[in-house]
């Protein structure tokens, strides 16, 4: 039952996501001509230089700052050990950049990720390269 659950997500995910993302992205591109126009005509003349060199200075440092706080509260999410990530709770989680989901344990050592099937198996290992089971990479974590 858990098996189809997985995959009616799998496939949500895959035409839903894309879907959306398009509605999105047409309704930006709406909205995005109709404020582009009257900002273009009335606005930006109405700015000397000295105002934009402040306006772009300040819209550089908001977005440092948010790239900054984003990065540093996704590194302390999930820790790296034994070849992929792992939660607060010592949960694996995939090892693909884009992806960190929940892995499942697959036989006795192989774990798969369900999301972005990377690498279809993964296999647990230290950094001897000696296998490892999930239960002993808990207790080494
Ligand atoms: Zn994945």
């Amino acid at each position: 039952m858990e098996y189809l659950r997985d995959d009616l997500q799998d496939a949500l995910k895959k035409s839903i996501v894309p879907g959306l993302s398009a509605a999105i992205l047409a309704s930006l591109t709406v909205l995005g001509r109709e404020v582009w126009s009257p900002l273009v005509r009335y606005v930006v003349p109405a700015i000397d230089t000295e105002q934009l060199l402040w306006l772009c200075f300040l819209l550089l440092l908001t977005n440092m700052v948010t790239a900054y706080i984003a990065l540093s509260q996704r590194k302390g999410k999930f820790k790296a050990a034994f070849g992929i990530y792992w939660d607060e709770q010592k949960q694996p989680r995939c090892p693909a950049e884009s992806c960190r989901a929940p892995l499942k344990l697959m036989g006795s050592r192989a774990l798969a990720c369900s999301v972005c099937h990377y690498d279809h198996w993964i296999e647990l290992r230290k950094d001897s390269g000696e296998r490892i089971t999930l239960e002993k990479a808990k207790e080494l974590l």
